[in-house]
């Protein structure tokens, strides 16, 4: 595949801010039936990625949306792992060349359409059905081995032209995705802030935006304020406005947030924590939720107070021990710190971080989490 222009992550540098969005953001109960409308503006035919699971569920009611509307709609389902070749894969299976995707499901089937939608161009719109992650919002998707190591960070010239998010799919999805998505979304305001003090690169390699940073300081207050009442009413089909809110900061805020606001500390140590007995299986979310926690202990301060309850009142991990994980050996804990340490984001923090401080890091985090349970 050869590019005509310069790839986007060769564009820019810190001297300039970027700031880079979806073209349209549409939430609600029952929005699925507006995928149709949103796809005619962008061309006749259409393929639909769709997670195998939920294809019985959605696959019915998008087909029928585009009928309506007018678009010639292919479905393929994907499932399995995401990997190099998926693009091509799904591309080998398309039957007519189309001029839109429509990625719908969690964060790996929309990062299957987002991998398809680099090859054969065109409008990209996610149709995101659990708010497990900001992926539908941004750029970015990532490709994994078959050991679910991460591989590659890609990211698509423009964000998806619609994120279609129906709150009604949302609020029948497991708790446990929407706890991961709720994990992510808080660190983003942390990272952000990090960034922009040392004057990193965000996932534009420029500068952050004002915007960027208070749009991650909004996703954050809105899940402090909602978060909690929102995930008790996950999963049973009710949609309340602490849902509807967090929903919004889980998906919109943090997606615009991290991409145009920078990453730091927490999101570089996701690559470090799969190296660690068990850690592989445990969902990107609640990685960052606990990586946050070590990001804190980095910087010499403790996790604000309504943070913690937060966690306490969801059940987000404040030790590795919550998070499911044993005691790592030493050399397991300076495996974690070397591969988290050659992440760029792990840069963009007021100081240099180096192994011996993030592994010191890791272990006073989880004497502090031994000595709050025996206070308790
Ligand atoms: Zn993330």
């Amino acid at each position: 595949m050869r590019l005509k222009h310069k790839p986007i992550m060769e564009m820019f540098d810190t001297s300039v801010t970027v700031f880079g969005a979806p073209g349209r953001y549409i939430q609600g109960q029952n929005a699925w039936r507006l995928v149709g409308d949103c796809a005619a503006t962008l061309g006749s035919s259409a393929v639909l990625v769709i997670d195998g699971a939920i294809r019985d569920m959605l696959a019915g009611q998008v087909e029928e949306s585009c009928k309506a509307a007018g678009v010639a709609l292919e479905t393929l389902s994907f499932s399995g792992e995401l990997g190099r070749t998926t693009g091509q894969d799904l591309q080998t299976r398309m039957t007519s060349p189309v001029s839109i995707v429509i990625a719908a499901g969690g964060g790996r089937a929309i990062d299957a359409g987002k991998a398809l939608a680099e090859r054969i161009g065109g409008g990209l719109i996610t149709l995101p059905t659990v708010a497990s992650n900001d992926a539908p919002t941004s750029k970015n998707f990532v490709l994994y081995d078959d050991a679910h190591r991460l591989l590659e960070v890609r990211h698509l010239m423009r964000n998806p032209d619609f994120v279609i998010v129906d709150t009604t799919i949302l609020s029948m999805a497991p708790k446990a995705l929407f706890l991961a998505g709720l994990g992510d979304a808080v660190a983003k305001k942390f990272e952000a802030d990090a960034c922009f003090r040392s004057g990193g690169g965000t996932m534009f390699l420029a500068s952050s935006t004002r915007l960027a940073h208070s749009i991650a300081e909004t996703c954050y207050d809105t899940l402090v304020r909602h978060g909690a009442a929102a995930w008790s009413v996950v999963g049973t089909g009710a949609v309340t406005e602490d849902f509807e809110a967090s929903v919004e900061a889980m998906i919109l805020m943090a997606g615009l947030g991290f991409e145009s606001g920078g990453l730091s500390l927490p999101h570089a140590l996701t690559r470090g924590i799969p190296l660690l007995p068990g850690g592989g299986e445990v969902l990107h979310g609640i990685q960052v939720a606990w990586a946050l926690i070590i990001h804190f202990e980095t910087l010499g301060i403790e996790p604000p107070p309504e943070l913690v309850r937060l966690y306490d009142a969801v059940g987000l991990p404040l030790s590795l021990r919550a998070m499911g994980l044993s005691q790592p050996s030493h050399s397991d804990l300076l495996a974690l710190a070397d591969a988290t340490l050659a992440v760029r984001h792990a840069k963009n923090m007021p100081f240099e971080v180096d192994a011996e401080m993030l592994v010191n890091a890791i272990l006073r985090v989880e004497e502090k989490a031994v000595a709050r349970s025996v206070e308790a």
